[in-house]
């Protein structure tokens, strides 16, 4: 007999990506990633992290102690004070500290998802959102946010052979992967959408403290509050992370939704991790309550100026291509002319002119998009964007 495991259904639904693979071939200097949507180091408070982790230290019979499962209060109260700032009235009871907005999906995926119920997400999606739900075994079905003209909607398929739509999961704001922001149009057609629905609407706000130009709209969860009257009555959840701002390895994100759902989510930390390590918790409270606002400052300026090399890039060589104009983020979305398979360019820019990016067809839960390509700026120097993207053209 083998003595395989016997693995559960939606073991069999997870698997390691090909591209993922490919790409792990990358990390050679001649080669100009534009794949890895991760931040630039470049960034990182290096010497604040050490004070800061050093002063938690100070009291080390709570920074390496266990914690309690919904996070340090003290981090809770800051973060509750940084979402009333941005329109949503929350306090302490509202915030759930987890190991970034990563655990957040996860732990939504699995106190709403049964298997077979559907969740709507745009078609192209963020992977990992696709990744955490996909292991309670929904079906997706395609968001269209609508806007001006016409309503937000849904394709329907899945909802109509059964399945209840549970919950929209939508980035709002400088999406991964597309880079694009919903307007205020969008928005409100979303929550309408939702509220027919009867369904959560799942609000990832990984990049929105990046703003680098336009106007920032209210986040969903500030607009359905402002109609519901309170925060306890919004069908919106919200995750937050300290990853694109402060510094990802520290893995402090959270949750910011009514009370009665963070409870829940709660007995699921509980039974997941117990807690966020403590000391990763209030060193991060240390570090963001010295000069929060200075550190997105600086990430947003360091970025805009890695924005602009790439839209001049694709300016100067990108005939027959289009891009999207990211206002924030860190990426930008390619469409190829029809029939290039982005796959296949892939295995070539690598081989051939040692360029790498991700295709986009990994962000359609139903493998579209194969002419489409993911480019993130955020790692190469302003010298070796324009470098590459002259690489691809040359390819192309
Ligand atoms: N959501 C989106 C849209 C992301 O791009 C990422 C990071 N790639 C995450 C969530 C997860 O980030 P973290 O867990 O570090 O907060």
């Amino acid at each position: 007999m083998s003595n395989a495991p016997r693995y559960a259904s939606r073991i069999a639904r997870m698997k390691a990506s090909e591209i993922r693979e490919l790409l792990k071939l990358i990390d050679r200097p001649e080669v100009i990633s534009f794949a890895g949507g991760i931040p630039d180091p470049e960034l990182f408070p290096a010497e604040a992290a050490r004070e800061a982790y050093a002063a938690a230290l100070r009291d080390p019979a709570v920074a390496l102690q266990y914690g309690v499962s919904e996070g340090h209060a003290a981090l809770r109260a800051w973060i509750a004070a940084e979402m009333r700032r941005d329109g949503v009235p929350a306090g302490p009871d509202n915030i759930l500290i987890t190991a970034g907005s990563q655990q957040g999906l996860d732990f939504l995926g699995k106190a709403l998802l049964s298997p077979g119920d559907t969740v709507l997400c745009e078609y192209p999606t963020y992977l990992g959102a696709l990744q955490a739900f996909s292991a309670y075994e929904p079906r997706y079905d395609q968001l269209r946010p609508g806007g001006n003209r016409t309503p937000a909607s849904y394709i329907g398929r899945a909802a109509k052979a059964g399945g209840a739509v549970k919950a929209l999961y939508l980035v709002p704001d400088f999406a991964n992967p597309t880079g694009l922001t919903l307007g205020a149009g969008e928005r409100a057609d979303v929550l309408r959408l939702a509220e027919e629905l009867g369904a959560l609407v799942i609000e990832d706000a990984a990049y929105r403290a990046l703003r680098f130009s336009g106007v920032a709209s209210p986040s969903l969860q500030a607009l359905d509050v402002a109609a519901a009257g309170d925060l306890e009555r919004s069908r919106v959840v919200y995750l937050g992370t300290f990853s694109k701002t402060v510094a990802p390895g520290m893995r402090v994100g959270w949750v910011c939704a009514p009370a009665a759902l963070i409870a829940k989510l709660t007995l699921l930390n509980q039974a997941s991790a117990l807690h966020v390590s403590s000391i990763n918790q209030i060193a991060m409270l240390k570090l963001v309550e010295r000069g929060y606002e200075a550190r997105i400052a600086d990430a947003r300026t360091h970025y805009r100026r890695k924005r602009e090399a790439l839209l001049d890039a694709l300016e100067r060589y990108g005939r027959g291509l289009a891009w999207t104009i990211p206002e924030g983020g860190l990426f930008s979305w390619l469409t190829l002319p029809e029939g290039v398979d982005a796959a296949k360019l892939l295995e070539r820019a690598l081989s051939e002119v040692r360029v790498a990016f991700v295709p986009g067809a990994a962000f359609h839960p139903d493998g579209s998009g194969t002419n489409t390509l993911r480019l993130s700026y955020s790692l190469p120097t302003t010298e070796r964007i324009e470098e590459g993207v002259w690489r691809l053209s040359r390819l192309l």
